[in-house]
């Protein structure tokens, strides 16, 4: 079976990974001529990294990434909420890294380099049209900067990893439109700078129209006492325009600092790490309505380009890489039916991913930090007097029950690796 994926971002070159060690051919296309370390902090959450490391990348993740040990939420006082161990402290077989994009994407290329080789990996080759017929599927490309039309190339199967704004979901949904704003902008930026609390913890700070999420995503190139640390921050409407979803939008820090000047707090200079950061990147929080199908015989969708979600609870990347283990795992136990490998990958993705993509319009599991403001808007002295404790426990296992990441659960579940003669 030979499959042409689509998008060499995390979802795409994880799928290639995948189909490689499945035993199934395949060539990857990618719009940009040159991938450069683009993005900021992602975070990775146990069932995603589990499957890195059965991919056989354990090594390089933790060397580039953070075992995260905690992720805790405070109100806009700076006062803790909820905090939770994360990863191996929360009786996990297998860590929560955060780690930068660029670099996990560079592990992921150079794997793909090593293993299907260069010539399998087709930059500067953007997906135009695609057409099917009972034998095989057909992908049409153009070179973004000319428009110049390059080589179509043929396979059994497709799979579009081309992101939020994905080519492949719109030839199938063409009235679907732009994505959903939520009417939100995050800013997002990092910095070096000497680590805080315990140099691993995650924290969430503030409520729905003023939040701010902070974690160290990299070691590796900081000096010694010092930590690449990611931030991002959230207000509630601004009036502002709604601009492309675009991942490299640098703007300047006027644009939303002025409430946050003030959220220095004796654990955390938040304020100060703001005013440090060199280079700001403004991103509109959407999503898209969930599909009632991602497989049209011979295609699919995954990751973004599947399910965009809001940015609640660290979900994107996680799910686009085990999308890709399940999709490689129900084409290689298809036997040779490509169609029928893609839509078992559907009926048994789609409907979760559909369930996050809606609960994360609720605000998943950050919803404790709205409950502090709205119960006790001028701070507390014992958090039990606001949220009693079996209520925020309930909050954070639900989450990650229906996200599919909960401990048992993924301790116990079968591996998606594929026993290849
Ligand atoms: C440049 C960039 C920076 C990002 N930075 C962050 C970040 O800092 N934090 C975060 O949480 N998430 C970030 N993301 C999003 C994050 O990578 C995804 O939400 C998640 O990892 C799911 O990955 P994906 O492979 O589905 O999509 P993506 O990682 O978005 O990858 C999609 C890929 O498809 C390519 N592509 C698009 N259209 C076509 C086409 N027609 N033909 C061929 N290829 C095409 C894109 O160039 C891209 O490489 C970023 C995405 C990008 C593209």
């Amino acid at each position: 079976m030979k499959v042409v994926v689509i998008g060499a971002g995390i979802g795409g070159l994880t799928t290639a990974l995948s189909l490689h060690a499945a035993g199934i051919e395949c060539d990857v296309f990618e719009s940009v001529a040159q991938i450069r370390p683009l993005g900021l902090g992602i975070n990775l959450q146990p069932n995603a990294v589990r499957e890195l490391i059965e991919l056989g990348l354990g090594d390089a993740l933790a060397e580039v990434g953070i075992a995260t040990s905690t992720l805790a939420y405070y109100n806009k006082h700076g006062q803790k909420i909820w905090s939770e161990p994360r990863g191996i402290a929360a009786g996990y077989r297998w860590p929560q890294y955060a780690i930068h994009r660029g670099e996990l994407q560079h592990i992921l290329l150079d794997a793909v380099y090593a293993r299907l080789g260069r010539d399998r990996v087709h930059l500067g080759h953007h997906l135009a049209s695609l057409e099917q017929d009972d034998a095989r599927v057909i992908a049409r490309f153009v070179d973004r900067a000319s428009g110049a039309p390059l080589d179509g190339h043929a396979a059994d199967a497709l799979v579009g990893a081309d992101g939020v704004h994905s080519a492949v979901r719109r030839i199938f949904n063409p009235a679907e439109g732009l994505p959903v704003s939520s009417g939100r902008i995050m800013w997002r930026g990092a910095l070096l700078a000497k680590p805080y609390l315990d140099g691993r913890t995650q924290v969430m700070i503030g409520y729905r129209d003023q939040r701010a999420v902070v974690y160290p995503m990299s070691e590796k190139q900081a000096p010694p006492g010092m930590q690449l640390i990611n931030w991002l921050v959230v207000l509630g409407e601004q009036g502002l325009e709604h601009r492309r979803e675009d991942w490299d939008l640098a703007v300047p820090k006027e644009r939303f600092f002025p409430p946050f000047a003030h959220w220095n707090f004796p654990w955390i200079g938040l304020a100060d790490m703001i005013e440090a950061t060199q280079e700001i990147y403004e991103y509109p929080k959407a999503d898209r309505e969930p599909l009632a199908q991602w497989t049209h015989g011979r295609v699919t969708l995954l990751g973004d380009a599947a399910h965009p979600m809001r940015p609640i609870g660290s979900q994107a990347g996680t799910q686009a890489v085990v999308d890709a283990r399940v999709l490689a795992q129900s084409l290689a136990e298809s036997g040779g039916d490509a169609r029928a490998g893609l839509q078992r990958y559907d009926d048994e993705r789609r409907p979760l991913m559909n369930e996050v993509v809606l609960r994360n319009r609720e605000y998943g599991p950050e919803i404790v930090m709205q409950m502090a403001e709205d119960r006790a808007p001028g701070g507390f002295t014992r958090i039990e007097d606001v949220i009693p404790r079996q209520e925020l426990e309930e909050i954070a296992r639900s989450f990650k029950v229906a996200a599919g990441f909960d401990p048992e659960t993924l301790n116990n579940r079968c591996s998606y690796s594929v026993r290849t003669a």
